[in-house]
């Protein structure tokens, strides 16, 4: 009998009105024991593995557009960090600016990487060799995932569903001294689940991405040492366990200001994890909705002003201050300085809009994004059917609202120190990226 000739591979058609997906990953778990980054209070590198550490990459494409999304487990990426990936992926993919969106988890059990919270960064010369080895070939991998998602476009259907999950909780409580860390469950959260279901043409389950707005700060006593994608990561392999043939992604919202309850041990990690995937599935078994095309992306990066850029005296002043950090960011700027690179007195935001249909828009920023901004969206636009992703891009430092810099507390202010950053922000922060959300929604407005 002869064999039969294998199906030919579905030509990509440009003018085909139907959605092309793909998807590729990898495993980027470190080795060798490595700096961690999230909590300044570490004091040595990591010892032994909670979950692996993934990259996944995937394409969405409708005619000739295409628009890419990794989900990367790690706290954070600097614009520097992801300077050298984005230069590759457009000169030797074509893929213009801002259609290569990484998201990271914010884990805060991921290694250190060159270039990102450096201020935070003390250990001894070794470690930091470590962290460059691990970041230069993190960034190899970051291209490689994207070229093979590409590659990788395959005929595709797509859903969206909602599920709930109650484990964020507000994080800024409010005491005689100022607003301090602790739970605050009157404070605004966002304990909405986006999902959604990407499908072949035979109706097999390729892909599950799902999001949530909340700190991936579960483990901080016993599991301080281990390498872990938090919560995120459990909840990914809970739910692969359920579709095993299917890749599950996570979507980090904009939950700045949010912590998971409780905190602690390596246990809660697991429990929330269980909690996130349960509110997926079952969104899956749902009724879910179509996402028809087209696809239509706009991206764009709004200058955010900050009050304050401090002087020679000043910085002169820090390097003397009784906190370690503050003699840090001191010294870097003066170092900045020496090189001919004045201190900006704005940051810049990368944000976009990707709509995929009426159906479905991701609505990404920059930065850990504070949930107001999200809760905001949502009301203002919900015709768009938006979906919330913060740490998208790149981490600049904290995103704060108009209400937040008025309270103060770590997101307002003292987080700028971890980032080197003077500030705090000027007031007008919110109505500026406000505004530019505005009007990238419309630039990418369905007939
Ligand atoms: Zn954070």
């Amino acid at each position: 009998m002869r064999a039969q000739p294998n199906p030919a591979p579905p030509v990509a058609d440009p003018e085909a009105e139907t959605w092309e997906v793909g998807l590729a990953t990898v495993d980027i778990t470190p080795e060798a024991p490595i700096f961690l980054a999230g909590y300044a209070s570490r004091r040595k590198p990591s010892e032994g593995v909670d979950t692996p550490l993934m990259a996944q990459a995937m394409a969405l494409r409708w005619k000739s557009d295409t628009f890419v999304i990794v989900a990367l487990d790690n706290c954070e990426v600097s614009r520097r960090f992801m300077q050298p990936v984005l230069e590759r992926t457009q000169a030797s993919l074509g893929l213009a600016r801002g259609s290569v969106m990484v998201v990271s988890s914010h884990t805060h059990s991921a290694p250190m990487l060159t270039d990102t919270l450096e201020v935070m960064a003390v250990m001894p010369q070794r470690d930091k060799e470590v962290i460059q080895a691990y970041s230069h070939k993190l960034q190899s991998d970051l291209f490689h995932i994207i070229k093979a998602a590409c590659e990788d476009l395959k005929p595709s259907k797509l859903a969206r569903g909602m599920g709930t999950a109650r484990f964020a909780i507000n994080r800024r409580v409010y005491r005689p001294e100022g607003v301090q860390f602790g739970e605050n469950p009157e404070g605004p959260h966002d304990w909405e689940v986006p999902v959604m279901r990407i499908t072949d043409l035979e109706d097999r389950i390729r892909a599950i991405v799902f999001g949530y707005a909340c700190h991936g700060t579960s483990i901080e006593a016993n599991g301080f040492y281990l390498i872990s994608g938090e919560y995120m990561a459990h909840a990914r392999q809970h739910i692969e366990s359920v579709y095993p043939d299917a890749v599950a992604m996570f979507l980090t919202g904009m939950g700045a200001d949010q912590n998971p309850t409780p905190r602690g041990d390596i246990l809660e990690a697991r429990r929330h994890g269980l909690e996130l995937a349960g509110a997926v599935v079952g969104a899956l078994q749902g009724p879910m909705s179509r996402i028809e095309g087209p696809l239509r992306w706009a991206y764009s990066e709004v200058d955010l002003a900050l009050k304050e850029t401090p002087d020679r005296t000043q910085l002169e002043k820090d390097l003397q201050h009784e906190n370690l950090y503050v003699q840090r960011r001191a010294q870097a700027l003066i170092r900045q300085i020496g090189e001919g690179h004045p201190i900006a007195s704005s940051i810049p935001l990368p944000m976009s809009v990707v709509r995929l249909g009426h159906n479905l828009s991701f609505l990404s920023l920059a930065g850990e994004v504070v949930v107001d901004y999200a809760l905001e969206f949502k009301r203002l636009h919900r015709e768009a059917n938006p979906w919330c992703i913060g740490y998208a891009y790149e981490v600049p430092c904290y995103i704060p609202n108009t209400r937040i810099l008025k309270e103060g507390g770590y997101e307002a202010d003292s987080s700028l120190i971890y980032y080197g950053i003077y500030g705090p922000f000027q007031p007008t922060i919110q109505e500026t990226i406000h505004n530019e959300m505005s009007r990238l929604l419309l630039q990418t407005q369905l007939p």
